[in-house]
């Protein structure tokens, strides 16, 4: 018989932020988004910068997940981030703050001092931030996670 849920955590290096059981995880792999329903082929996948969206009782989730690695097992999805947050936690004014510093950063393509990679990284997790935080609260939907 398959399973009909699945056990979800979400840890980072500092705290465990998710804990649920769950009917359906998206999680950004480093090569695009990867959806995980109950029976899904054991795997693992890098993380890349994006948005982690669980379905729990019919409700959508969400929260950014940086770097890392996500696992698969029976039942279970198991995400070890660099860096995650809920939705509600997130400081909207903080990543707008660092995404502004990061494309001022960027305007300076030919300063020697700009860390190119490291700005960009820094941009992808702002925005991505602020994409989530745009999200909080839930978002009640049997269907996909609604778009960004
Ligand atoms: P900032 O320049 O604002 O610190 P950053 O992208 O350099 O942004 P990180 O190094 O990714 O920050 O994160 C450092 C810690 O702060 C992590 O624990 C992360 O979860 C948290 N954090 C970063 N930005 C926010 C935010 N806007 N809201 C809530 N927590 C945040």
């Amino acid at each position: 018989m398959m399973p009909e849920s699945i056990s979800l955590e979400v840890v980072t290096p500092d705290r465990r932020v998710v804990q649920e059981t769950v009917e359906e995880v998206q999680v950004p792999g480093s090569q695009g988004y990867m959806g995980v329903l109950p029976g899904h082929a054991p795997l693992m996948t890098e993380l890349g910068i994006g948005m982690l969206s669980y379905r729990r009782r019919g409700e959508w989730f969400f929260l950014t997940a940086i770097r890392g690695f996500a696992e698969v097992l029976a039942g279970r999805v198991i995400v070890l981030a660099e860096r995650a947050e809920r939705a509600e936690e997130i400081d909207v004014e903080r990543a707008r703050r660092a995404a502004a510093r990061a494309e001022e950063r960027l305007a300076h393509l030919l300063d020697p001092e700009v860390n190119w990679e490291r700005a960009k990284a820094a941009l992808e997790r702002a925005l991505v931030r602020v994409q989530v935080a745009a999200k909080a609260g839930g978002i009640h939907t049997e269907s996909r996670p609604p778009e960004p």
